[in-house]
């Protein structure tokens, strides 16, 4: 049976097959029609399932996810292999378009405003009439559109990267199905790399969500207007992040969390100091869960209850859900690949990132394994690899830190206090910023807080203060070296840099005094 091949002028490249025109020509086929009537095989359904097949493109590797992904489809593709990449939004996925890049950018010039703010403190006589938050998030976000399209226009350009700028979803183990104009295509491969992402999780247990407009953090990075009175629900990083954006943008903000404090799964100590830092700038309520969103008289009204006692009401013009992240599992249809997934929806992974699905790895926010961009990154070079190298190694995360830029910013590697409980000894040093000389030359407070196994292993390191995101990495590089707790101590540290903290608390451990009486 003969049929048309025809291209269309898009970036995938070529489509071979308007499946749908087939089917309409093989039911008016007094043959088929026949075939179909005595239940002789083959039946409709058996040819056009034969031309699907014969009408897949074939590609070497493909890569579902443009954030993350785009990583290994580059590497990939530079190593020769033929490379199709799908992702519906611009390339660079959450981290570029609606993640770290444009909060960091922002957060950054609240950081400036709250300098130019507390420079009152050091007697500098300034006054700060206006915020520019509109031109603010203009620039950002032109930044970040510029480098999308600056990848699209690499991933075209390269002869071996197929890009389908569409939505896509799993039609079989090996076969995504690809939105092209009014119709689909399928693309299959031996091997595929979902890096399908995360998205922002509404809880169903708030009511009013179908009803009321509220913000994610997606769209408080593009907002056009900042609102006078912000409630965030939440009280994890994105919360912490925003609230202070939003705070130094000169907007009241109210925090709803149902921790007793903020960032809760962070070391105990170390969020309290952030906690009772948020207090002074921000209007915290901690220990409520929220139950329902309002609108009343373009008011927003968040409804919370406490574990026990009085419901709390709260109004703001906006209302940010802060409320965690799920994984894309849904939209990328992995049922239909037989994918196996967590009880979160979550794709389950072993150590190697590969799927229950022969062939399939999952990296990133989809696999849930860290969730941020450095540990999704990290997954993509062992991905890459295990494809284009074959060489197949489990998945290490040497090091592995994470770092909140809230105000004090914090920062944390491995373990807890909570999470260590009583099941190992353990010994802790602390220091205070204030104890060092440019610590306290900042007066901004702060702690380093040092945890330490009976061999001198380094279980966990959490601090908070100025610049706690690069003074963790201190001890992510010493972890990743194989050094101990006492060879961080003993290192010498530059006088009077703000990295005499770290070793302040390392070196309280051993019960070393820092400088004499
Ligand atoms: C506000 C905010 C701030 C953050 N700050 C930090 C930070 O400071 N540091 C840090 O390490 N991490 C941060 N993160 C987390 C970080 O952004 C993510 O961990 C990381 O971007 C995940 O990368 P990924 O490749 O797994 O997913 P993504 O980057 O989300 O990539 C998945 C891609 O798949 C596409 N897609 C989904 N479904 C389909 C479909 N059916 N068809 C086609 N395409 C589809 C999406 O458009 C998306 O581009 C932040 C996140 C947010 C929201």
């Amino acid at each position: 049976m003969g049929f048309h091949r025809y291209t269309l002028p898009h970036a995938a490249g070529v489509r071979v097959l308007d499946v749908a025109a087939i089917a309409g020509l093989l039911d008016r086929s007094p043959l088929i029609a026949r075939l179909n009537r005595e239940g002789t095989d083959p039946p409709s359904s058996l040819i056009l399932r034969r031309l699907r097949d014969r009408n897949v493109q074939e590609y070497d590797l493909v890569v579902l996810g443009g954030g993350t992904g785009n990583i290994v489809a580059s590497a990939a593709a530079d190593e020769g292999l033929d490379v199709a990449l799908v992702e519906r939004g611009p390339l660079g996925g959450t981290c570029l378009n609606r993640g770290c890049n444009p909060s960091k950018k922002l957060i950054h010039r609240a950081n400036v405003v709250e300098t130019v703010r507390d420079a009152q403190s050091f007697g500098i006589d300034v006054s700060l009439d206006d915020v520019p938050f509109e031109q603010f998030v203009e620039e950002v976000n032109e930044m970040v559109t510029e480098a999308a399209e600056t990848k699209t226009k690499r991933a075209c350009d390269h002869e071996n990267v197929t890009l389908y700028q569409t939505e896509g979803r799993f039609v079989d183990e090996h076969v995504v199905e690809i939105d092209q104009d009014d119709d689909a295509e399928r693309i299959r491969s031996d091997h595929i790399v979902l890096a399908g992402g995360s998205r922002p999780l509404i809880p169903d247990a708030i009511e009013g969500t179908d009803e009321v407009e509220y913000l994610t953090s997606d769209d408080a990075l593009t907002l056009n207007t900042r609102p006078e009175r912000l409630v965030i629900v939440g009280g994890g990083y994105i919360a912490v992040e925003l609230g202070h954006l939003y705070n130094q943008m000169g907007t009241d903000v109210t925090i709803v969390g149902h921790g007793d404090i903020l960032v809760d799964r962070e070391d105990r100590e170390i969020a309290e100091q952030l906690t009772n830092a948020y207090r002074e700038t921000h209007d915290l309520r901690l220990g409520y869960r929220a139950t329902e969103l309002r609108e009343e008289s373009e008011e927003k009204i968040v409804r919370a209850e406490p574990d026990d006692g009085d419901e709390l009401r709260v109004r703001g013009d906006e209302v940010l859900l802060a409320t965690g992240r799920r994984p894309n599992t849904d939209r990328w249809n992995v049922e239909a690949a037989g994918i196996e997934t967590t009880d979160q929806e979550f794709v389950e992974t072993n150590e190697y990132l590969e799927t229950s699905v022969d062939g399939v790895w999952a990296i990133g926010d989809i696999a849930g394994n860290h969730m941020f961009k450095h540990s999704g990154d990290k997954e993509a070079e062992y991905v890459v690899e295990a494809v284009v190298h074959d060489r197949h190694k489990p998945v290490e995360y040497p090091g592995m830190a994470h770092a909140v830029f809230g105000s004090p910013q914090l920062a944390s590697l491995g373990k807890t206090e909570g999470e260590l409980g009583d099941d190992r000894e353990y010994e802790v040093g602390t220091h205070e910023y204030d104890a060092t000389a440019l610590g306290s030359a900042l007066a901004e407070g702060g702690l380093a807080k040092a945890i330490v196994g009976a061999d001198d292993e380094v279980l966990g390191f959490h601090i908070v203060g100025p610049e706690a995101s690069t003074l963790v990495h201190e001890v992510s590089t010493a972890v990743a070296a194989g050094a101990d707790a006492e060879q961080i101590a003993e290192t010498i540290h530059v006088h009077p840099a703000l990295s005499e903290v770290v070793q302040g608390a390392f070196r309280d451990v051993r019960s070393v005094a820092p400088s004499g009486f």
